[in-house]
């Protein structure tokens, strides 16, 4: 780490459990986000303040009005730009040492097992099950540990699923697919601001504990908040054996 850097980061490498190592892993490390909406804003926002070395931000969508009221990475002159595209300027102006690479597609097939395979971690901030359970798919077939995020009007989860693990569950294992799950939108549910900003940084919390090897991750957990009371629920979740995805890893 160079003079401007040490100062930088500073306030990270006076903690005993991070200190400079841990800083330089952070700053060596490439996360994947995919989603720039409302849990990729607050989680892209600290893993660049805190010095992520490459940041991947995949969202297909542009800015929209409706948007801004907690989709803090992006601004009121930019709506009708792609969201990938104005999160790296914001991105950018809070940390120039950060390279993020905006991918302006819905990652899928090849290209998302090829991004999947690059990233250290990958941080799950979409808003539909099956962009959910095709990254999980990608993150069990390399590997790769998963952060999870979701919020819908006043209810939020978080969890990790550290798939170097071979005894971790997955998110499938937990949410399995064809389920019959009515799937819940924000556009037409509603959601609350401030809830996203809280499992969004969440997820930034665990993916820098995974990067830089320290505490306890979510994984085996997930974590639910009902915003209205403010109170907190934690549940184990344990591997299913007969999981389609991740059974045989
Ligand atoms: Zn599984």
């Amino acid at each position: 780490m160079n003079d401007d850097q040490l100062l930088r980061y500073s306030r990270h490498v006076l903690l005993d459990e991070l200190g400079i190592e841990g800083q330089a892993r952070i700053i060596a490390s490439r996360v994947l986000i995919i989603g720039a909406g409302g849990l990729g804003s607050p989680a892209a926002y600290y893993l660049a303040s805190a010095g992520v070395g490459t940041l991947v931000l995949a969202d297909d969508d542009t800015v929209d009005l409706t948007n801004l009221q907690r989709q803090i990475l992006h601004t009121t002159d930019r709506i009708g730009q792609p969201k990938a595209d104005s999160g790296r300027r914001t991105l950018n102006a809070i940390n120039p040492d950060v390279e993020v690479i905006a991918l302006t597609v819905r990652l899928a097939g090849d290209a998302l097992a090829a991004e999947v395979a690059k990233a250290d971690v990958v941080l799950d901030c979409s808003d539909n099950f099956a962009t959910r359970h095709a990254v999980n798919r990608a993150c069990v077939a390399h590997g790769t540990p998963l952060v999870s995020g979701a919020a819908i009007r006043f209810d939020g989860q978080v969890s990790t699923f550290d798939l170097r693990d071979a005894t971790a569950p997955c998110y499938h294992c937990l949410f399995p697919d064809g389920d019959d799950v009515q799937e819940e939108r924000c556009a037409t549910m509603g959601v609350f601001s401030p809830l996203v900003g809280i499992v969004g940084s969440m997820q930034a919390a665990e993916a820098i504990k995974l990067i830089a090897g320290v505490g306890k991750s979510l994984s085996g957990r997930l974590l639910m908040l009902e915003a209205l009371s403010m109170e907190w629920h934690s549940v184990r979740v344990a591997r299913d054996p007969g999981c389609p995805v991740c059974s045989g890893r």
